[in-house]
């Protein structure tokens, strides 16, 4: 379904930006995979190079601006097109407000509500001139809902949300479309950091009784960045085992 596109995924050397790298890569797409953390990122790289398509590292950070417009001019030069922009990269600096630092609440608004800005910043003119666009952000249920000790984190996921619509409305005359997914609680490394009693917590409040898995993410993400997605914009799909309605 995705054959000749070419999606750029941050954070992709993670726990659910590796999943979506593989989806699309499956479907076809060929992937720039941004994070951080370069050997991780090198090593999805690997696996989308396995299943048969093109891939391009990028280890620069996603509240760059300048790095991330040299990502995608570098994907410009090699593929013609960018087509699909996921803005997935993330971290938390998790802290109850009263004692929540300055630096706590700077770094994380910057990775993820930054980051999300730079990046559709990024591709917002190539993808005007190609008259074709598909940008589709992580938020988080918790951007919804909010979450004890997780201020930072929560308002920029809530951001993350007004910005998609915003970015939805200004680009809808260009073909160019954005939705948010809004991910509940999913087996990763962020989630490995919580706590026994935090875990259980969340795990009650799950009607589907079970933690959602990156894959089931993915295929949400590949779904709204298919053609099937064509007439949703500025939407806001969970994935969230129904933790949230
Ligand atoms: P993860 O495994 O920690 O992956 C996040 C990746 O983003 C890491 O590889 C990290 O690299 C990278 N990253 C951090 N800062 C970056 C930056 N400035 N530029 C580029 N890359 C950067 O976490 P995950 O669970 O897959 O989370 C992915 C997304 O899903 C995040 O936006 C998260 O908020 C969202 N989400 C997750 C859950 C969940 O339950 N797991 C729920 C809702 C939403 P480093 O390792 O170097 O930091």
């Amino acid at each position: 379904m995705l054959e000749g596109r070419v999606a750029i995924v941050t954070g992709a050397g993670g726990g659910i930006g590796s999943a979506i790298a593989r989806r699309l890569a499956s479907s076809g797409a060929k992937i720039v995979v941004n994070d951080l953390d370069e050997p991780a990122a090198q090593a999805v790289a690997a696996e989308v190079e396995a299943l048969g398509r093109e891939a391009m590292v990028n280890a620069g950070s996603v509240a760059d601006l300048a790095a991330m417009e040299a990502m995608v001019a570098g994907a410009l030069e090699r593929w013609g097109t960018v087509d699909i922009m996921v803005n997935n990269a993330g971290i938390t600096r998790d802290s109850l407000l009263l004692k929540m630092t300055e630096e706590q609440w700077d770094l994380v608004i910057a990775v993820h509500l930054r980051g999300a800005f730079c990046c559709t910043k990024a591709v917002t003119r190539p993808m005007m001139k190609q008259r074709y666009g598909r940008i589709i952000n992580v938020a988080s249920v918790v951007g919804v809902m909010g979450s004890p000790g997780q201020a930072n984190y929560s308002a920029a996921k809530g951001g993350i949300i007004a910005l998609t619509k915003t970015t939805a409305r200004e680009l809808a005359g260009r073909n160019i479309t954005c939705n948010a997914v809004a991910p509940g609680f999913i087996e990763t490394r962020m989630t490995e950091a919580l706590g026994p009693a935090v875990r259980e917590e969340y795990l009650s409040r799950i009607p589907l009784g079970r933690p959602g898995l990156p894959e089931d993410v993915a295929n949400v993400i590949h779904f709204l960045a298919s053609p099937d997605a064509d007439y949703i914009t500025g939407q806001v799909i969970h994935i969230d085992g129904g933790m949230v309605m």
